[in-house]
């Protein structure tokens, strides 16, 4: 599993990301900025584990994103 993660408040709404991985990334037409499809919120940030399959398109989303508010873990328990 992995674990990514996306501060959504800093988002500039590029769209690289619902681009790479539409499955996992839609711009809202409410304002404009990303959200992580199915996450969880805490705070600032929207969090979801998702399987290793999606493992190459998080990453690309985190190398691509132009402000750095992706970001993506391996989880340790499953
Ligand atoms: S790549 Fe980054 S800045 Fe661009 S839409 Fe996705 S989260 Fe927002």
């Amino acid at each position: 599993m992995i674990s990514v993660s996306l501060q959504r408040k800093k988002c500039i709404g590029c769209n690289y990301c619902a681009e790479i991985a539409p499955d996992m990334f839609r711009m809202s037409k409410k304002d404009g900025k990303s959200v992580l499809l199915n996450a969880n919120e805490k705070g600032e940030f929207l969090n979801i584990r998702l399987p290793d399959t999606q493992r190459d398109a998080a990453l690309k989303c985190q190398e691509v994103c132009p402000v750095s508010i992706i970001k993506v873990h391996d989880c340790k328990n499953p």
